[in-house]
C-alpha cells in the first residue's frame, strides 16, 4: 500500500488553486458579516491569507504561496491528506457516509476495534464524538454516573468550551461570560501534589480529576517528574476517578502512543480527539474499561448523539490509526521530536537569548516560552512571514507552540529551523524600532 513517506513529493496542482474564486478582502467582509469579529482580526494579523489547499506538511494560500504546517493545534500528526485516510474516507463516501443507527453498520465496529488496539489498560469501550470537548463531556458524564459528582481540575488546563467542558477550563476569561458553571469544581495548580490530596481527602470517594499529561493549551508545560503517577496513586487511595485528556498529546504527539504509556499510568477514562481523525474528519472518543463505561449499557439511549460513530469519521479513525503504524509515526515522533528540541532551543538562545524563558517539549509537542505575552504574537507573525505557521497557546500566552507533523522530510526540519533563525532575527530588529512599551 502507498503510505504518505513513499508516495513522490507532489504540491498541490494549479486546479486546486486556481479554483478558489473568492478574493481575500470579499471572504474577510464575509467573516466580519457573518462569523466571529475575532476570527477576522487574527485572520489580519496574518495579512489576510487565504488558506485553499494542504497536502502533507504543507499549506498553499490562494496567492499560491506555500507554508509549513508546524501548527493546527496539534491535529495533523500525519500532516495534511494522509493516503491512507483519504483512501478510507473517499471509499466511504461513495458508499455510505452516514448510518440510520438502528441497524448493524461494520465502520464503527472496525474503528472501535482498532483503536482500543492501541490503547492501555483494557480501556475497550469507546464512545465517539466529534470534538475533543464533546469527548470531555462523555468522561464528565461517566464520572457522575460511576458516583463521582465533584470535579477538580488543573490551573492553565484546557479542557475545550462547551459549558462542562468549560467548568474544568481554569480561564477567567473564558469562564466568566457564561456563569453558572457546573457546581463544585476545584482547581489546583498542575504539578501540586499537596494541593491535590487536599481535595480528594476532603471528599473521598466523590470526586473526579481531570488532567492532561502535558498542558498544551498551557504553554506545554511538563508534569513533574514522577507527577501523574502520584496523581494515579492518590486518586486510588481516596477511591476518586481519573479522566486523561490526551484530545492533544495522544495518537503519538509525545513520541509514544498516549501520555499513559509515557508516564506509566491508567486512568478510568482516556480522551482522544485532534489527529484521531487523521486531519482529515472532525472525531474525538472516550474510552473507558466494561465496568467504569457499564453505565452506558443500561439503556441505548442514555447518552447518544446523531453523528456518534457515523461511518465517514469511522472511516477516518481507522485510516488514522493504520496510518500511523504503518508509518510508524509514534517513534518518528520521538527521533524527530528529539532533534527538534534542542535545535529549535539552540537558535532561539543563539538569536534571541534575552527574550526567551524556556524551551521545553516531549516528542512533537514543543514550547518556546518568551519574556511576554506580546513577543510570543510577533514571533509568530514572524514565522509566518518566513513561510511557517506555528500556534500561540490558549492558556500560557507567552508560549509559542510548535506540533510539527511526524512526517517531515529532513529540508523541511531544515527549512524550519531557517525560518525560525530568521525570524528570530526580524523579531529583534522590529522590536527594536518600537517606542518603549510599545509590544
Ligand atoms: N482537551 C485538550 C487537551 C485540548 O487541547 C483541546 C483543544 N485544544 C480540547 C480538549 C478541546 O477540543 P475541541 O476544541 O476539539 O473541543
Amino acid at each position: 500500500m502507498t503510505t504518505y513517506l513513499d508516495s513522490p513529493h507532489t504540491t498541490a496542482d494549479g486546479t486546486a488553486l486556481a479554483a478558489s474564486p473568492d478574493t481575500e478582502a470579499q471572504i474577510l467582509d464575509l467573516y466580519r458579516a457573518h462569523l466571529s469579529k475575532g476570527r477576522a482580526t487574527v485572520a489580519e494579523l496574518f495579512g489576510s491569507h487565504m488558506e485553499v489547499a494542504s497536502e502533507g506538511a504543507w499549506l498553499w494560500t490562494s496567492d499560491g504561496e506555500r507554508f509549513l504546517n508546524c501548527g493546527g493545534y496539534g491535529v495533523f500528526i500525519m500532516g495534511a491528506k494522509h493516503p491512507v485516510v483519504m483512501d478510507a474516507v473517499r471509499r466511504q463516501l461513495e458508499t455510505h457516509p452516514v448510518a440510520t443507527r438502528i441497524l448493524l453498520e461494520p465502520t464503527v465496529a472496525r474503528a472501535a476495534e482498532a483503536l482500543t488496539s492501541v490503547v492501555p489498560g483494557g480501556l475497550n469501550r469507546v464512545h465517539f464524538g466529534l470534538g475533543g470537548a464533546e469527548a470531555v463531556e462523555t468522561g464528565l458524564k461517566l464520572a457522575r454516573a460511576n458516583g463521582r459528582r465533584r470535579l477538580v481540575s488543573m490551573r492553565a488546563g484546557y479542557h475545550g468550551k462547551s459549558l462542562g467542558a468549560l467548568s474544568v477550563t481554569a480561564k477567567e476569561v473564558y469562564q466568566k461570560p457564561f456563569r453558572p458553571l457546573l457546581p463544585d469544581v476545584a482547581h489546583v495548580p498542575f504539578g501540586d501534589v499537596a494541593a491535590l490530596e487536599a481535595e480528594l481527602a476532603a471528599h473521598p470517594g466523590e470526586v473526579c480529576v481531570i488532567v492532561e499529561p502535558v498542558q498544551g493549551e498551557g504553554g506545554v508545560i511538563l508534569p513533574p517528574h514522577g507527577y501523574l503517577r502520584e496523581v494515579e496513586r492518590l486518586v486510588r487511595k481516596y477511591r476518586g476517578f481519573l479522566i486523561l485528556d490526551e484530545v492533544q498529546s495522544g495518537m503519538g504527539r509525545l513520541g509514544e502512543w498516549w501520555g499513559a504509556d509515557l508516564y506509566g499510568i491508567t486512568p478510568d477514562v482516556l480522551l482522544a480527539g485532534k489527529a484521531l481523525g487523521g486531519g482529515v474528519a472532525p472525531v474525538s472518543a472516550a474510552l473507558a474499561n466494561r465496568e467504569t463505561f457499564s453505565p452506558f449499557d443500561k439503556d441505548p439511549y442514555v447518552h447518544t448523539a446523531t453523528f456518534s460513530g457515523s461511518p465517514l469519521l469511522m472511516a477516518a479513525v481507522r485510516g488514522a490509526v493504520d496510518a500511523i503504524k504503518q508509518d510508524e509515526l509514534v517513534s518518528r515522533a520521538l527521533r524527530l521530536g528529539g532533534r527538534l528540541l534542542p535545535a529549535v532551543e539552540g537558535v532561539v538562545r543563539n538569536t534571541i537569548p534575552d527574550l526567551v524563558k524556556e524551551v521545553r517539549g516531549q516528542g512533537l509537542l514543543i514550547g518556546v516560552e518568551l519574556v511576554e505575552a506580546g513577543l510570543a504574537g510577533e514571533l509568530l507573525i514572524e514565522l509566518f512571514n518566513h513561510g511557517v505557521v506555528a500556534n500561540h497557546s490558549m492558556n500560557g500566552s507567552s508560549v509559542v507552540r510548535f506540533t510539527p507533523p511526524a512526517i517531515l522530510t529532513e529540508q523541511q526540519e531544515d527549512l524550519l529551523l531557517t525560518a525560525l533563525d530568521r525570524a528570530c532575527r526580524d523579531l529583534v530588529r522590529h522590536s527594536a524600532r518600537m517606542p518603549e512599551g510599545g509590544r
